[in-house]
């Protein structure tokens, strides 16, 4: 595995790579990598010649500063995986390079309704840092496919919405959310919940799978009152519990047979804050 940290370098591997006729993958991560992250890699080596990962935690898309500070960081270990799972390229980018000075960091995206709602109504200015970080990879990669998870589905629908900002050719694919045996989607944050509070965390999982078997036409709201009181009784703090069209993500409390509906979750458990969500082809 090549290892590259500078920006500049980057580009010009990558740039003769492409000239040589190679596809380029790439998978942007903020580390502490899990079996999620492994299964965008590999969607990404089945797809495409050369493989990128990078590895970076984003200060610009933590609107709470002790979730930045506490983020794990297990980068030695992120590196054994990747090699294992013979990544071809990880980009290490130091921060002052990303972000040189305080301009650089000054950028507005139209997001639209896709900020409001959600994590973006709970974490303002978040997805505005996570375009921020993102356009910038993407033009040092330039990739001709990028992968990205659907346990994060908001920010694929930004991503989405980033790429047609950007006039960008690159195509977007959107992997499934691995998880735990237990139902909780692996997350980096659940390194900082023990053990025991991993297995009792699953109920988050629980709690969706159960509104999707049991969700009609118009019971939703019903099903995410009895949900949210279950939830709050095990000590979830729920930020949001939400049905919402899959294309759009317009909130919709009832639904058409036939319609591709998602329900999205937001959680805090033991000071962590958990998101999951289930689609559903109803
Ligand atoms: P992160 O390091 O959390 O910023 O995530 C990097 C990428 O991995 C994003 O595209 C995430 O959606 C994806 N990802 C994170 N967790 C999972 C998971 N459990 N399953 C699939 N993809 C995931």
């Amino acid at each position: 595995m090549h290892l590259y940290k500078h920006p500049e370098d980057l580009k010009t591997y990558i740039e003769s790579k492409r000239l040589s006729g190679k596809t380029i993958g790439f998978v942007p991560t903020m580390g502490a990598l899990h079996e999620g992250h492994l299964s965008l890699l590999k969607e990404s080596k089945k797809t495409c010649d050369i493989t990128v990962c990078s590895i970076f935690v984003n200060p610009a898309q933590f609107n709470n500063r002790e979730d930045f500070v506490k983020y794990p960081k297990t980068l030695s270990d992120d590196i054994l995986l990747l090699e294992e799972n013979d990544c071809d390229i990880l980009f290490l980018p130091y921060e002052a390079e990303i972000y040189p000075d305080e301009l650089s960091r000054i950028k507005h995206f139209d997001l639209g309704y896709l900020e409001t709602i959600l994590e973006g109504k709970f974490r303002p200015g978040h997805f505005q840092g996570v375009c921020l970080i993102v356009e910038k990879l993407l033009k040092i990669v330039r990739p001709g496919f990028l992968f990205l998870g659907q346990k994060d589905f908001q920010q694929c629908m930004v991503i989405r919405k980033l790429l047609e900002i950007m006039h960008s050719e690159t195509k977007l694919i959107i992997c499934p959310t691995v998880r735990e045996k237990s139902g909780l989607a692996k997350s980096s944050r659940n390194l900082r919940l023990t053990n025991t509070e991993q297995v009792l965390a699953a109920e988050l999982h629980e709690a969706l799978a159960t509104i999707q078997n049991q969700l009609r036409p118009d019971n939703f709201l019903s099903l995410k009152k009895k949900a949210i009181v279950e939830l709050e009784n095990l000590n979830f703090n729920v930020e949001y519990l939400e049905l919402a069209t899959s294309d759009n993500l317009e909130l919709i409390s009832a639904y058409r047979s036939g319609q591709q509906i998602v329900i999205l979750i937001a959680a805090y458990f033991h000071g962590v804050r958990l998101i999951d969500n289930l689609l559903i082809n109803s």
